[in-house]
């Protein structure tokens, strides 16, 4: 496989996306280190290295803007932090973790008793080897987060504590990657670029959503598709705030993350329920033969809160392995380049171009013969040898052929029939070819 320009039409198989899989694997390795948050420079380089391999347009959005009930925060940026006891020893370092900090601390440089710092610190006693990740985004605060091993051995001390950070006016930075089709109706990609060292939530979003614009923009497409690269839940709403007149060219939209860890695959659908993104989602996953679960919508979890929010209630569902705060690593440094692997990146990857070909593929024709049964083996379509029953691809000649009335969708068929969407779209190409389909003029409804 040629790795630099693989198409979606080429990832058939999860074997198709092996390769793929270990790239993303590799650039989750390389932004890993990277001291993402909500705002500033680590949203910034990471942006940086998507851009390096999908075109991106880049949106700078200044601190104190209003964006329905919220504001654009203080842009937050960090060089060091550390807890040293008397003798000068290190006893949380910045260095070692960007988990150690929690996000958004304001700066701070103190001398502190050991109570007094305890007030500061944050642990997981029932993992006393995991650094937690807490954030204090929309309340002034400064804290610590360390291995409840290491907080139980801190002694009766003065601790000199620095924060070396800084809150300012600047900007909340988001990124677009735009791929027009040959409708203008869109697909949206979400994924959240504001988590620090954690390999699953979000480096594995990131890198999924760049495979797959990578791989998006070889193909033909129908359908027009707009990756964007945002801070969670502040970035979300920011990006619906600016973008309010354009959401409804959003036909179907999946919001990606946690794509690495070796869950099950998990569709939760949008707050519609019957979007025509839940229907194709559940239909893909249900036919790969991979272990899945359907998932209902719930006002909690990442982005498609936003998304499913009344006031739009746009059909976007979201794409994840184990959900949020579905696995016990979640939201600790034990979410590192360890839990995830390529292979699960595979799996992810290839269920994600499946339900996006799934998506641009659909359409809705009408058999030119109707009455009874065109007689396929005259065109080459059929078996020339009685006897035996049809084969997988005949199997899906026939239920194209039944139920093509002008008004069923090939999803609607793919659901009704349980035969895999990729197989009933070939059979439609072929009877498209054969002259015994035409395309309805009936336009399918996009959601
Ligand atoms: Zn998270």
């Amino acid at each position: 496989m040629n790795r630099e320009n693989v198409s979606l039409e080429k990832l058939k198989s999860r074997e198709d996306c092996t390769a793929l899989g270990e790239r993303a694997y590799e650039f989750v390795r390389e932004i890993f280190p990277i001291c993402r948050s909500i705002t500033g420079e680590g949203v910034r380089q990471t942006l940086d290295l998507v851009g390096q391999r999908i075109p991106l347009t880049r949106y700078e959005v200044p601190s104190g803007t209003q964006v329905f009930d919220w504001q654009v925060p203080l842009e937050w940026n960090i060089r060091d932090a550390w807890v040293k006891d008397s003798s000068g020893r290190r006893v949380i370092d910045f260095q070692k973790s960007n988990l150690h900090v929690v996000s958004y601390s304001t700066p701070v440089r103190e001398s502190l008793s050991l109570a007094e710092l305890r007030a500061r610190l944050h642990s997981i006693p029932e993992h006393p080897d995991w650094i937690p990740y807490r954030t204090s985004y929309y309340k002034p605060n400064w804290g610590f987060c360390l291995r409840d091993r290491d907080l139980q051995a801190l002694r009766e001390d003065r601790y000199e504590v620095c924060i070396d950070s800084t809150l300012c006016a600047g900007s909340l930075t988001y990124a677009e990657c735009y791929l027009p089709g040959a409708s203008a109706q869109e697909v949206l990609i979400f994924t959240h670029v504001c988590h620090p060292s954690l390999a699953n939530d979000n480096a594995s979003g990131i890198a999924i959503a760049t495979e797959l614009a990578r791989a998006l923009g070889d193909s033909q497409r129908a359908l027009s598709y707009r990756f964007v690269f945002s801070p969670g839940t502040i970035g979300a709403i920011t990006w619906l705030a600016r973008n309010e007149h354009n959401v409804g060219r959003i036909a179907h939209g999946l919001v990606l993350g946690l794509l690495g860890d070796p869950g099950p695959l998990t569709y939760k659908m949008s707050a519609r329920g019957d979007a025509t993104v839940d229907r194709t989602a559940a239909h893909v996953l249900q036919s790969l033969g991979l272990p899945n679960r359907i998932v209902p919508f719930s006002p909690y979890g990442y982005d498609e809160r936003q998304f499913c929010s009344p006031g739009f209630n746009l059909p976007v569902g979201r794409l994840t392995r184990s959900p949020n705060e579905g696995y016990p690593q979640y939201h600790t440094s034990a979410d590192d380049l360890t839990l995830i692997a390529g292979e699960h990146l595979a799996e992810s990857l290839y269920a994600c171009a499946r339900v996006l070909a799934a998506l641009d593929g659909n359409g809705t024709y009408r058999s030119t013969s109707p009455k009874c049964e065109p007689q396929l083996g005259k065109r080459g379509l059929y078996r020339p040898t009685g006897g035996k029953g049809p084969g997988p691809f005949e199997h899906a000649l026939l239920w194209v052929l039944n139920q093509s009335n002008g008004e069923r969708s090939l999803l609607d068929i793919a659901e009704r029939s349980a035969v895999p969407f990729d197989v009933l779209r070939s059979a439609a190409d072929a009877l498209l070819a054969a002259g015994l389909l035409t395309e309805s003029v009936m336009e399918a409804s996009p959601t």
